[in-house]
């Protein structure tokens, strides 16, 4: 049977997925939304809020490996919607755990993954958070260059890390840090691994933390690493198949970078699901503004000019949802992204959460400019999905490269 026959073509999402949408809709509705405005302001993560989203089993590792794993793709994008829709900055902070998860579960052996991952999640009763560190000062889009250095100690049988991170999502506060070192600068991205740094590690620290323009309430640092000597196991995926990569990259053989553009295709969705819930957010507050406000004794949203606005802004974001479940669809399906559509789909939804959330502040006019309303903040945070997991140019440069074949720079 193919995949094709497997899934039947369908728009109506089913029962499951529909069950998760409204469970994790009423959760948005009643618990993230009201803590939004003091968290932004507060620019802290929210313990409290992360506790009640365990106690219920939505911040778990069960739930998210239920929803990457459901079969028709859907459950990750629909679950992070509803989610990002409540607040992006606490849903990031629900959510950041799941970028160091998933890149033990995606290439790390099963021990790595039945050892680590439970503890980057911890329990309902004492939340823990897990943290991906790739990022360095000078090596944000440029992944190859990442400077921070892994050295084997085989007479210990130990890695030692040393290097500054930065513009970690849960940097310094993590149970579980996954950090990206280079073990051969020479061979660039091809001799990098990612290393597990499990909790109360000497030598790694937190740096600074930075006061942002949104996502106030997600925890951004620099993470730190001086002398950091972890057991030789916790190479992720084992130190056996780094050295057999490794060789296949000294004899030359081009395999460089296909696996892990093939994640990024997969993982991006996601991202473009998360601007989806911020968009959307921001279009519902504007379209009930437009059908109330008065000016010139007529609600504003009669004049042609904001509905014509809000015309747009519903149009984007289906057509943004359309492409992200796509994505999702062919990821859970195994096809292949021979238009880099993972990238697209990133690459739509978070154009279309900066362009709507903007919209919507013209509608709303000076309420609009205000921290009296919401819209101001969604502005803000909507921004950072045209930065994070591959800037806007980036994703072009990868579907322009995918769609002419060319090595365009
Ligand atoms: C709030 C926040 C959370 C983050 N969380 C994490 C995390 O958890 N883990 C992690 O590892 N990283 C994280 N990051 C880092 C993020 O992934 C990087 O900021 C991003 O990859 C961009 O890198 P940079 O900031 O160094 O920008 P740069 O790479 O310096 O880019 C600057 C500008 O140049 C453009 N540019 C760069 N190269 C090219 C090119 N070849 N062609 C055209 N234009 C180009 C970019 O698009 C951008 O407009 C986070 C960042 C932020 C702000």
């Amino acid at each position: 049977m193919t995949s094709a026959e497997a899934a039947p073509f369908s728009l109506e999402p089913g029962e499951d997925i529909r069950q998760v949408r409204d469970w994790v809709h009423e959760f948005a509705r009643d618990v993230v939304r009201p803590a939004a405005e003091e968290w932004d302001e507060r620019e802290e993560t929210p313990w409290p809020i992360i506790q009640e989203a365990a106690k219920i089993g939505l911040y778990s590792l069960d739930f998210f490996a239920t929803q990457w794993l459901e079969p028709t793709g859907l459950g990750i994008p629909v679950a992070f919607e509803e989610l990002f829709w409540g607040d992006a900055g606490i849903a990031l902070s629900i959510v950041g755990t799941g970028l160091a998860a998933a890149s033990v579960a995606a290439t790390g052996t099963p021990e790595q993954v039945g050892e680590w991952v439970p503890q980057m999640f911890g329990t309902a009763d004492e939340v823990k958070l897990g943290a991906f560190c790739a990022s360095e000062p000078d090596a944000g889009s440029d992944v190859g260059s990442i400077r921070t250095r892994a050295v084997y100690d085989e007479a210990k049988d130990e890695w030692v890390l040393n290097g500054t991170k930065t513009w970690a999502t849960n940097g310094g506060i993590a149970n579980v840090h996954v950090v990206v070192a280079s073990v051969y600068p020479e061979l660039g991205s091809r001799g990098q691994a990612s290393f597990i740094v499990p909790p109360d590690t000497p030598g790694l620290r937190q740096g600074q933390k930075f006061r942002k323009h949104g996502i106030r309430a997600s925890h951004t640092a620099e993470v730190i690493l001086e002398d950091v000597r972890i057991p030789g196991r916790l190479i992720v995926g084992g130190k056996e198949r780094f050295d057999e990569r490794i060789a296949r990259a000294r004899e030359g053989k081009r395999t460089k970078g296909q696996a892990a553009l093939k994640t990024f295709e997969t993982t991006r969705p996601a991202v473009g699901a998360m601007a989806l819930g911020v968009a959307r957010a921001a279009y519902e507050y504007a379209l009930q503004y437009a059908c109330e406000r008065e000016q010139f004794g007529k609600k504003i949203g009669e004049f042609q000019a904001i509905a014509f606005k809000l015309a747009d802004m519903k149009t984007r974001i289906d057509a943004a949802r359309l492409m992200v479940w796509r994505a999702a669809w062919m990821a859970r399906a195994g096809h292949d992204f021979a238009n880099a559509e993972g990238s697209m789909a990133k690459l739509m939804a978070s154009e279309t959460a900066v362009h709507v959330t903007e919209e919507a502040i013209q509608i709303l006019g000076g309420n609009g400019y205000t921290r009296e309303y919401p819209v101001e903040r969604m502005h803000r945070d909507s921004k950072i999905f045209t930065i994070f997991e591959g800037t806007s140019e980036i994703q072009r440069l990868v579907i322009g490269r995918a769609v002419t074949g060319l090595p365009i720079r």
